[in-house]
């Protein structure tokens, strides 16, 4: 990462430390690496997130229903979804500063570096030929771009013919000849590469002898798949269906150190879409092009979205793509779209014994169906948003405010309801509004401090309204209502402040954005 990166990234750990977002797990015995508390706010903006998601996966589309399967699963499914044999990540050990690294990111960073190049080249371009600029020409004729994707791609495919094939030596000598060196250290003295399997193991029972050895879920998507047939047949569901989740993963991974960007215990949002064998790829590119629309529904800017299409696929895809995020570390995995055939369907039913089919009136015939799968990690999300939001602004006197410009509909808190002195029966009346809009919104009460002082801590919270109860209100029933991310106050009866917030903060109202 380069510096002002780091300063940036650096910033939003410490403001979501701050603002009540995110704690380090048990602090008071120096934090448990990779494990993250949600606090206060952080709990309410990650709630706001799920809900999100699941109005419009689950309550938007009348063919997809949710579920809540458990953490703990019979051993069984891990051995059938292919975990317990290929759920590996291969690692790599630098010997001079004994830190270890995913090998395949250490190669995916090197190509990203190509990547940025070739891209720099086409900016310069852009500028030097002006409105006449044909970027797809460019980006197929110039020598130095054609060269920089070449590259990226032989690198790659190489990579993923190392990993496939085991031929763990041929990663380790691609990383030798790219010259990759520890990222912190610049080393390049490096072990052989291993697998290691992502797996956390425990036991349920309370004897040593016939205690069963479990796994913690590694994701969502089998309690989803094990639970299929019970679903399909008692909600009557028709092919095509999906069904939808939330909940824990864990993850004993490598390299967790970018805060909760990589965690060992996350939370998903997962979605198995259930389709005829053929229909894959129609449905595969629909809930592509609906899965961005949802990113982009929450204005956090379309240049900071990317497919990234894998030319590596899984044993268990024949199509998969990434939407990437421009994190404050740069452009990486937000939510994965995977079309996976019936691979884990047929799995279970080998392992199970049991028929995991749709019975086709029409055709009055059975088949295991084919799946769709989007899978966005919660926790990520969560970071895409918390650190685009945050934002330092100079203002016209050249003060500065550090604002955090949440989309409105997932602020933790939707108003600060202020009395501008602590008399004269203000903070009555402030206390009367906010006993009514508590109802409907998360609303907070502040009198402490110039109100100048309570505005910028509503700022630095990503409050999106500040209500100023005043004078006047006594005397014409009015407020001050002030929005967060252009200062502008308007001056509106108190009984408009309902429909005046609901407007602005509605799922609906944004979610529309998506259609
Ligand atoms: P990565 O390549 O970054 O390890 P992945 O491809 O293993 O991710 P998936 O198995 O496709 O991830 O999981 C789906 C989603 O779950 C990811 O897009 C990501 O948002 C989230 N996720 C996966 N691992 C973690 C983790 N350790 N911490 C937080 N979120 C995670």
């Amino acid at each position: 990462m380069v510096s002002q990166q780091e300063d940036i990234f650096k910033n939003v750990i410490l403001h979501a430390k701050e603002y009540g977002y995110i704690f380090p797990s048990s602090e008071i015995y120096d934090g448990l690496s990779a494990v993250y508390d949600y606090a206060q706010n952080g709990v309410e903006l990650k709630r706001n997130i799920r809900e999100y998601w699941w109005k419009s996966m689950v309550q938007m589309h009348e063919n997809i229903v949710g579920i809540d399967a458990s953490i703990f699963m019979h051993p069984t499914t891990w051995k059938a979804s292919g975990h317990v044999d290929a759920f590996n990540d291969p690692l790599i050990d630098n010997k001079d500063s004994k830190k270890r690294y995913r090998a395949d990111v250490l190669i995916e960073d090197y190509c990203e570096k190509l990547h940025q190049k070739a891209l720099k080249e086409i900016e310069k371009a852009k500028k030097r030929f002006g409105e006449a600029f044909d970027e797809a020409q460019f980006i197929e004729t110039n020598p130095c771009v054609v060269e920089y994707y070449a590259k990226k791609k032989e690198i790659l495919e190489r990579m993923a013919r190392g990993l496939d094939s085991g031929d763990l030596a041929d990663v380790k000598a691609l990383i030798e000849e790219l010259e990759i060196a520890d990222p912190d250290t610049g080393s390049k003295n490096w072990t052989e590469v291993r697998q290691f399997n992502l797996m956390f193991g425990t036991k349920l029972g309370a004897s040593t002898d016939t205690a069963m050895d479990l796994y913690l879920r590694p994701e969502t998507a089998q309690g989803i798949f094990v639970n299929f047939l019970n679903v399909q047949k008692t909600g009557r569901m028709k092919i095509p269906f999906g069904i939808a989740q939330t909940g824990k993963a864990f993850r004993n991974e490598i390299v967790a150190r970018q805060f909760i960007f990589r965690m060992r215990e996350f939370e998903q949002m997962e979605m198995q879409f259930f389709v005829k064998p053929g229909e894959e790829m129609k449905y595969y590119e629909y809930w592509k092009d609906t899965r961005l629309k949802w990113h982009l529904s929450l204005g956090m800017g379309a240049e900071n979205y990317r497919y990234h299409d894998h030319e590596k696929l899984a044993h268990y895809a024949n199509a998969a793509t990434d939407i990437e995020f421009n994190f404050p570390f740069g452009f990486k995995e937000l939510e994965g779209i995977h079309s996976r055939m019936d691979f884990d369907l047929k799995a279970h039913e080998q392992f199970s014994g049991k028929k995991l089919q749709f019975f086709d009136n029409e055709t009055n015939s059975s088949y295991v169906p084919y799946v769709v799968e989007t899978s966005v990690g919660l926790d990520r999300m969560f970071l895409s948003i918390f650190s685009k939001s945050l934002q330092e602004e100079t203002l016209e006197d050249g003060l500065t405010r550090t604002v955090l410009k949440l989309p409105a509909v997932l602020a933790p808190t939707k108003a600060a309801i202020l009395p501008l002195v602590k008399k004269d029966g203000l903070p009555e009346i402030a206390q009367e509004i906010m006993e009514d809009l508590k109802w409907d919104f998360n609303v907070a009460y502040d009198e402490k401090d110039a109100v100048g002082r309570r505005y910028r801590r509503a700022d630095a919270l990503g409050t999106p309204f500040c209500i100023t109860v005043d004078h006047q209100t006594l005397e014409d029933k009015t407020v001050t209502i002030r929005h967060r991310d252009t200062m502008k106050q308007d001056r509106v009866a108190i009984v408009d402040l309902r429909t005046l917030i609901n407007e602005e903060v509605s799922i609906k109202n944004w979610l529309k954005r998506a259609m």
